[in-house]
């Protein structure tokens, strides 16, 4: 694993998973549901977290949502799934925690946002009630400022502090320092409420890459509080992509962020565990985190002009996605193994020798013969059209005989 300096932070306990401190980055994620559909929220928890999720966030908004809250946590408890869940409040969560005390308890922490919980007088009272039921309940927050709904009294103020300087900082600096105040200033009056410093995540997302690696920068300069990071609004597909890893990586690089988010747009009726998939990605390519056995596949040229490869590597890719909810438990360790895909005798012999298994498939002209290497060493040669299923036999096998936990007594 990379040597990888962390910043140091005081540790969160999320409903058993442990956030900064010396805990390492967590993955999580947020469903699209709407909350009120127990079941459908319900069915999406459980699916993200089968992919990996280790926390998943649910939208509270609404009486109705916070009346089935307690039932969505039963439902995935009942499924075997202890992944912390968390709720998002907006606006009213003072009124429905206090309302919903069964959702006060089920939920393993509660999001807040200091832009949204009233202005003047009631921003205040808003935001002690619910530092006091996050007291009463015994449940960590999250102090997340987004600049979409940043505190606008706090902005003024500062931008009218900064208009009366003889030397005026640029807006985007004044903003920046407003996004950074209202989540620590917020934090230490939640200190000042009771809620001790073990039970404070910060985030203070904005949706410019620059911009949010500048605000993590001071952020994490400025404080001890664990960190929640992401790029908010990153947007659709490879745009959301590209944004979200060009955001999170150096920052995680920097020793920054305790755990990670990436809010993809999905495609309409679009797999929602896609963002956990590139959190675990992104973690994984920088070695901080092994979740999925890696597929190095070689991009293809004018040698493979048959699909083959490519859909063996996608096949293979989505094989070992598949298996790893029941491998996680079962074979211990194999999140590790290098698996290699390869499309000709050029790069495919070498590249599958530093594999722990790799096949190299026939490229154009080349004789119809797949050599697999395993450890380094050739093994057999795979022909015929059977090539695909016959290299996943190989690789259970390989699972089997090297991760099970009967043979490594883990
Ligand atoms: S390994 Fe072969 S098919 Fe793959 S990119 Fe290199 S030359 Fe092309």
């Amino acid at each position: 694993m990379a040597e990888i300096t962390r910043r140091k932070s005081v540790g969160v306990n999320v409903g058993g998973v442990g956030i900064g401190g010396a805990h390492t980055v967590a993955v999580q994620s947020m469903t699209n549901t709407d909350t009120a559909d127990a079941e459908a929220t319900a069915a999406q928890i459980i699916e993200l977290a089968r992919a990996g999720s280790e926390l998943v966030r649910i939208t509270v908004n609404t009486r109705e949502a916070a009346a089935r809250t307690a039932e969505i946590v039963a439902r995935v408890r009942e499924a075997g799934h202890n992944t912390p869940i968390i709720g998002d409040f907006h606006y009213n969560g003072h009124i429905l925690l206090a309302e919903f005390p069964d959702c006060a308890r089920a939920l393993d922490k509660y999001r807040i946002n200091p832009g949204n919980v009233g202005a003047g007088r009631h921003h205040d009272e808003n935001f002690r009630r619910l530092i006091d039921v996050a007291i009463e309940h015994g449940k960590p927050v999250r102090i997340g400022v987004n600049w979409g709904s940043l505190d606008q009294a706090l902005l003024t103020r500062l931008m009218d502090e900064n208009a009366a300087r003889p030397d005026p900082l640029p807006a985007r600096e004044v903003m920046f320092e407003a996004i950074i105040r209202s989540a620590i200033d917020s934090a230490e009056t939640a200190e000042g409420y009771g809620l001790g410093r073990d039970r404070i995540i910060l985030s203070a997302k904005v949706s410019g890459v620059q911009d949010l690696i500048d605000v993590y920068r001071a952020l994490a300069r400025r404080c001890d509080y664990a960190l929640h990071l992401g790029l908010t609004e990153a947007g659709m597909g490879v745009k959301g992509i590209v944004a979200s890893t060009a955001a999170i990586a150096p920052l995680l690089q920097e020793g920054i962020g305790d755990t990670i988010r990436v809010s993809l747009t999905p495609m309409p009726n679009g797999d929602r565990t896609e963002e956990v998939i590139v959190a675990q990605q992104i973690l994984q390519s920088l070695g901080i985190r092994s979740f999925t056995p890696q597929v190095a596949a070689c991009p293809g040229c004018g040698r493979t002009t048959s699909t083959l490869f490519q859909e063996m590597a996608d096949d293979i890719g989505r094989y070992l996605r598949g298996q790893m909810p029941v491998w996680r438990n079962h074979y211990p360790g194999v999140e590790q193994m290098q698996v290699a895909v390869m499309g000709c005798v050029v790069n495919g012999p070498g590249e599958s020798r530093h594999a722990n298994i790799g096949i190299s498939l026939p490229g154009t002209g080349e004789a119809p013969r797949a050599p697999v290497y395993i450890d380094g060493r050739l093994h057999t040669t795979l022909k015929g059209p059977s090539i695909v299923p016959d290299f996943i036999e190989l690789l259970n096998r390989y699972v089997d005989e090297h991760y099970s936990s009967r043979n490594t007594g883990q």
